[in-house]
């Protein structure tokens, strides 16, 4: 499969994924100005991993998870932070790529849909982003924190909004976590930056 087709195949699915989930389909409208952007691929440690890993998907999931795995080989990576903040563990380990959004595969201005993945019994520290934010599992699981708020234990098909500036962590434990996550609002092309007091 080409990377275009790939994509426009993730793009499929990550559309009827929102159309299904109500909580998504209510937090923003799928964006109506979507245009393909041809983008280098860039690679990074964890990719072997989550073919050999992804996490159980649902069968609501399934097509998804399996979109975004085949797209997976042709996704321009990325890792936000650095060893200094987060460990070389957990760089070779989880990354993330932008399908839709300002800097994505297909490019809009309305929202930003990327795609992470965190391999097992990994943690990442209390981190904020000026846009909200909804989590939606694809496959796996994980422990979602937000201060104030009971730790919810999220697996396909679950999903977790996070406000403006609303610092949140996530944990794995015996499973890997494969997440669509969509943002709203202003800000759409920052990156998450750690609390400062979270990163040791
Ligand atoms: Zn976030």
């Amino acid at each position: 499969m080409t990377a275009r087709a790939a994509f426009h195949s993730a793009l499929d699915a990550a559309r009827d994924w929102h159309a299904a989930l109500p909580a998504m389909a209510a937090f923003t409208d799928w964006p109506d100005d979507l245009r393909y952007a041809a983008r280098a691929p860039v690679s990074r440690p964890v990719l072997p991993l989550m073919e050999r890993d992804p996490g159980h998907a649902s069968p609501q999931s399934a097509r998804l998870q399996a979109a975004l795995l085949a797209a997976a080989p042709h996704a321009e990576w990325r890792l936000t932070y650095t060893e200094e903040e987060v460990g070389r563990d957990f760089l070779n380990r989880f990354a993330w790529f932008e399908l839709a959004g300002p800097d994505g595969h297909f490019v809009t201005d309305q929202c930003r849909i990327t795609v992470a993945y965190w391999g097992r019994n990994l943690f990442y520290a209390r981190h904020w982003h000026e846009p909200e934010e909804l989590y939606t599992v694809v496959s796996g699981s994980g422990i979602f924190m937000v201060d104030n708020q009971p730790d919810l234990i999220l697996g396909p098909g679950d999903t977790r909004l996070h406000l403006s500036n609303q610092p949140h962590a996530l944990r794995t434990q015996n499973d890997p976590i494969l997440v669509l996550v969509i943002w709203r609002g202003a800000g759409l092309a920052d990156d998450p930056r750690m609390v400062p007091e979270d990163a040791s």
